[in-house]
């Protein structure tokens, strides 16, 4: 199949960018059926949308931190195929009930946070429940009994998979249950599924796909709906080259979205792919989005030669996400990559104070004074 054809074909052209609220969504989502479970703490309304007819239910759901919205992109593209008279759709219709809450948390969509309006982490707050939006996932969840969940997320560019040097564009997790981090056969089918989409994203995106660490904490949801023996698979769309728009990205999702869940139901064999699982290398934090090698500076009027890192910010400004690029860590950066590097050959670093880099500091400076950087990038 090209899966890459099929996007093109269904892509929600509508939706582009980091800054999807619902103002974005609702558009698209009014095209469907759909049901208002409730509302945010703010008063906005949490949709769902259910289709299907087959009998292996599957519940997914985004943007639960606000400013993680490259699955919801995906989510949006993986609809318009489903609505649509594709083959591909109607076999996926046939085997699968599916129950989708494509923004959990619209608040934190607005202001662009991965808290809600009470500045709540929603993924921390399984046990308690206290904020409305989590009270709401948990109820659809307690009421579908889904035989998977997916839990959408995004992830920064620091992510490296594994010891490839190559940024984790799209990340894995099958949570734990305990503390022990057993495996059991909730894991198992968890786990079949991550083995499934990794097969496939390896032909897209080699080297790229990261496994997310185990830990276990049953605050998370997607601990805790393992826990309560729903197989649940973490995704966390991250970095791509040059793609800070994560519209590569969100290509990739839509592709493991639709091999995973082929899999699901081509595959009634109980297999157990816990081995190929672990190979896929575990998410490694190496990456800053701009390191600069051999810079000289006078300091204490003595030159010396160090590195630097700059990591964008994205800040919200007049409803646009820019992308703010500040000093991060300065010395050796041992271990340490950058999305981009620049050889400064020993140039005498120059800026507007008093020519030293300085963490916190935006990253526009001068190179022997003939070279300008500004927000990071070589003018
Ligand atoms: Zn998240």
């Amino acid at each position: 199949m090209n899966y890459i054809e099929l996007h093109e074909q269904y892509k929600e052209n509508s939706l582009f960018g980091r800054y999807i609220t619902l103002k974005n969504i609702e558009p698209i989502i009014s095209r469907f059926s759909n049901e208002i479970i409730g509302q945010s703490v703010l008063g906005k309304p949490i949709y769902k949308h259910t289709i299907g007819t087959g009998k292996i239910k599957i519940f997914m759901w985004s943007q639960m931190h606000g400013n993680e919205s490259t699955t919801t992109k995906a989510l949006f593209d993986f609809l318009n195929l489903l609505h649509s008279d594709n083959a591909i759709s109607i076999s996926l219709l046939s085997q699968i009930t599916f129950c989708f809450l494509p923004m959990v948390n619209p608040d934190g969509a607005e202001l662009y946070t991965r808290e809600n309006a009470n500045k709540v982490d929603l993924n921390r707050d399984s046990i308690d429940l206290s904020q409305p939006e989590s009270k709401l996932l948990r109820k659809v969840f307690d009421e579908f009994q889904p035989d998977f969940c997916y839990n959408l997320h995004d992830q920064r560019t620091i992510f490296g998979a594994g010891d490839t040097k190559k940024p984790a564009t799209v990340s894995f997790l099958a949570p734990s249950f305990n503390e022990n981090r057993d495996i059991n056969e909730v894991r198992i089918k968890a786990m079949n599924v991550i083995v499934a989409m990794n097969e496939e994203l390896q032909k897209h995106i080699p080297n790229q796909v990261g496994r997310f660490d185990d830990d276990f904490n049953l605050n998370c949801i997607g601990d805790m709906f393992t826990f309560l023996k729903s197989p649940t698979i973490l995704f966390e769309a991250g970095h791509y080259q040059d793609d800070y728009n994560r519209e590569f990205t969100r290509k990739m999702i839509f592709i493991a979205l639709i091999s995973g869940l082929k899999d699901i139901y081509e595959n009634d064999v109980v297999d157990d792919k816990k081995a190929k699982y672990l190979q896929i290398p575990k998410n490694n934090i190496v990456f800053y989005d701009f390191i600069y090698k051999n810079v000289k500076i006078n300091y204490d009027s003595k030159k010396i030669i160090t590195n630097f890192a700059a990591q964008y910010k994205e800040e919200l400004f007049e409803e646009k996400i820019q992308f703010n690029a500040y000093i991060v860590e300065i010395g050796e950066l041992k271990g340490k990559l950058g999305h981009i590097e620049y050889d400064a050959k020993e140039a005498m670093y120059l800026d507007e104070y008093d020519n030293i880099p300085k963490i916190n500091q935006k990253a526009t400076f001068y190179l022997e004074n003939d070279i300008k950087f500004v927000n990071g990038i070589k003018k």
